[in-house]
């Protein structure tokens, strides 16, 4: 259950070093001329709601409807983090599909989340993230279109999920101007779906 994908814990640190950095060099003679990194755009969330309402999502595992899904986005994880994403309990095997068009940006193996699956979205300005699962589909790879509805991969427990509780995990979030599959704000995906109640 617990998820977090892996290289966002260096964030903050990296980020504190390059303010340090940049601060050092300013102060040293104002010298130094740090490339300039433009920031991830604020998250906008009635309007990434909106884009992603509009494109009418595929629920990503197969045979579940809106009703069955729960929302887990902000359940605390083990240091204090969100969880950021919706975990789909579903017994293993289930096929899971993809959610919108696009194309795979990276099959990747990582210790949380086991065997996952990033796509972005047919404008590059999302991504989806699917981890922990059993296996991939046939003639899945890096770089492939993907089809809303198409088959990527099924439901298992690979990295941190307990074997007894096989699921899903799933994450959008939106991608920063550098476009990198490991990087981006989270967006919840439960009220793509669902409203959420009063
Ligand atoms: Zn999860």
């Amino acid at each position: 259950m617990t998820q977090a994908r892996q290289p966002r814990r260096w964030r903050k640190p990296l980020a504190i070093g390059a303010v340090l950095v940049v601060s050092a060099g300013m102060v040293i003679g104002g010298w130094f001329q740090p490339a300039i990194t433009p920031q991830t755009p604020s998250p906008n969330p009635t309007s990434d709601l909106a884009h992603l309402r509009a494109r009418s999502l595929s629920i990503p595992v197969l045979g579940f409807s809106a009703s069955q899904l729960t929302d887990n986005y902000t359940q605390q994880r083990a240091g204090g983090a969100e969880h950021e994403a919706l975990d789909i309990m579903a017994p293993r095997g289930t096929p899971v599909v993809a959610v919108d068009d696009g194309r795979i940006a990276k099959l990747f193996l990582s210790k949380p989340g086991g065997i996952t699956l990033y796509q972005f979205d047919p404008s590059g300005e999302y991504a989806y993230y699917y981890a922990h699962l059993d296996s991939y589909a046939d003639g899945i790879a890096e770089g492939g279109k993907l089809l809303k509805g198409d088959v990527i991969g099924y439901v298992g427990s690979s990295g941190n999920a307990s074997p007894d509780a096989p699921h899903l995990h799933f994450a959008i979030f939106k991608l920063g101007i550098e476009k990198q599959w490991w990087r981006g704000t989270p967006v919840n995906p439960f009220p793509v779906w669902r409203d959420a109640k009063p």
